[in-house]
């Protein structure tokens, strides 16, 4: 693998359990052990009041809940994806996500498209998640 020259997320202690499932390419999201509600960004309260929650497994399936497509990539080391689509996804679960979707012309994407998660390990230490068309 090269080197990654692309933005990498900033891993809290909060934030570590959920990057560490997508490095095991299984998402696994809070759920909150008193009202069942997932949640994601983690969070430490749930919107019910509840501390206590439980890293679960998602399906990983969702649905295009908006979008927008980059023609002008943020850093030089994008550039060469552009155009490419950068989605709110509603997964089954209820939370919403936020990563680009692929597999797909981003002309071919739509609000209400469902896809699934798809994972790319891009250095030795990290793993992103990402989403492509459903079937
Ligand atoms: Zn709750």
């Amino acid at each position: 693998m090269a080197d990654y020259e692309k933005l990498r997320p900033e891993i809290t202690p909060l934030h570590e359990p959920f990057w560490d499932s997508v490095k095991r390419h299984q998402v696994e999201l809070q759920r909150c052990d008193s009202c069942g509600a997932f949640r994601f960004i983690p969070t430490e309260l749930c919107r019910c009041g509840s501390a206590a929650s439980t890293w679960t497994p998602i399906a990983g399936t969702g649905e295009v809940y908006t979008y927008t497509v980059v023609h002008r990539a943020p850093t030089p080391a994008y550039q060469a994806e552009a155009p490419y689509v950068i989605a709110h996804v509603t997964v089954d679960e209820g939370p919403r996500m936020i990563s680009v979707v692929v597999g797909c012309d981003p002309t071919d994407v739509h609000i209400g498209m469902p896809v699934t998660l798809v994972y790319e390990d891009v250095a030795p230490d990290l793993t992103l998640y990402k989403f492509t068309p459903a079937g």
